[in-house]
């Protein structure tokens, strides 16, 4: 068995008894494989083992893989995306999940309906506080939906976040609870499903999944440290 199979045996474990801890099973969680930096053998290594999501964070990277790769797995975008990147996105990703601005998301819906299609997005949301990350503020998230919610070509699926950066997870166990209780509340004021709530990457996804993530995105976990 090789290194990438094995690493996605251990991943699956600990999230199948993180499922379990809040009562769930393991497959009520999807795993994205962030594979920024990572070179297509060992994409595939990891497809061949049961991966069937991709994410990755720069188009022109995203592009190229894809190419190699092709439309076998499904793509999901995780990085920033500009919008004068949106047209090349939309060739490649059925997913954006760092939707963060209105501009974004009007871009996002002109350019799929002009192609004839939907795409899924999250909206990206900051919930560590920390000014240089990318995600939009809590108490904005509802306003952009509100914002967003006729525009045609985009599928609103639910929340995305990142988390504080640290190596204890109990200390991100917060920006967790606040995103799922954002999720609660655009639900309860009757604003739409927020089915994925997408939280939880290689040094924090057991914590995430404790408290309600059903998409995490791991990369170093699974395909080891990256040099960049
Ligand atoms: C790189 C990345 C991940 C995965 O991070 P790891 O710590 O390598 O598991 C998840 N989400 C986003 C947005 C990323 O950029």
């Amino acid at each position: 068995m090789g290194q990438i199979e094995k690493n996605l045996q251990s991943i699956q474990e600990r999230i199948a008894l993180a499922a379990d801890r809040r009562g769930s099973t393991p497959d009520s969680v999807q795993l994205v494989a962030a594979a920024k930096g990572v070179p297509p053998d060992q994409i595939r290594e990891a497809i061949a083992a049961g991966i069937e999501t991709i994410g990755e964070n720069r188009v022109q990277e995203a592009s190229w893989k894809y190419e190699e790769i092709g439309d076998a797995v499904h793509w999901h975008m995780l990085g920033h995306l500009q919008t004068n990147k949106v047209g090349k996105a939309l060739d490649i990703f059925e997913m954006v999940q760092s939707v963060d601005s209105y501009r974004l998301a009007e871009e996002l819906s002109k350019r799929a309906t002009k192609k004839g299609r939907e795409v899924d997005i999250l909206i990206e949301v900051n919930t560590s506080g920390e000014p240089s990350k990318f995600g939009i503020d809590a108490d904005d998230a509802i306003p952009l939906l509100k914002g967003i919610s006729d525009l045609r070509g985009i599928r609103i699926r639910g929340l995305m976040t990142l988390g504080l950066f640290t190596e204890d997870a109990e200390l991100v166990r917060p920006c967790f609870v606040r995103l799922r209780g954002l999720r609660d509340r655009i639900e309860e004021a009757g604003m739409g499903r927020m089915e994925l709530l997408s939280m939880g990457m290689s040094m924090d996804f057991e914590v995430a999944i404790e408290e309600g993530s059903n998409m995490v995105r791991i990369g170093t976990a699974l395909f080891g440290s990256r040099t960049r």
